[in-house]
């Protein structure tokens, strides 16, 4: 399925499995785990102020998908 690549935030691929992510516009190159970290990283970087909700993404498992 399609998502918004983390990194170039074109159209990057998901996995039908949820085992990969990948973006033929950056080359990102992924799974699915790494992805959730790399979101949930990129997130912390841009809400400092949202403090309780970057604690709560921390060490998160994939599930948070919902987000989008
Ligand atoms: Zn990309």
């Amino acid at each position: 399925m399609k998502i918004k690549c983390p990194k170039c935030e074109k159209i990057a691929e998901l996995g039908d499995d949820f085992s990969y992510v990948k973006c033929s516009h950056c080359s990102l190159d992924m799974s699915y785990g790494e992805y959730v970290k790399f979101i949930a990283y990129k997130d912390a970087r841009y809400s400092d102020v949202l403090g309780d909700y970057v604690s709560d993404t921390k060490g998160t498992t994939p599930g948070t998908l919902d987000d989008w």
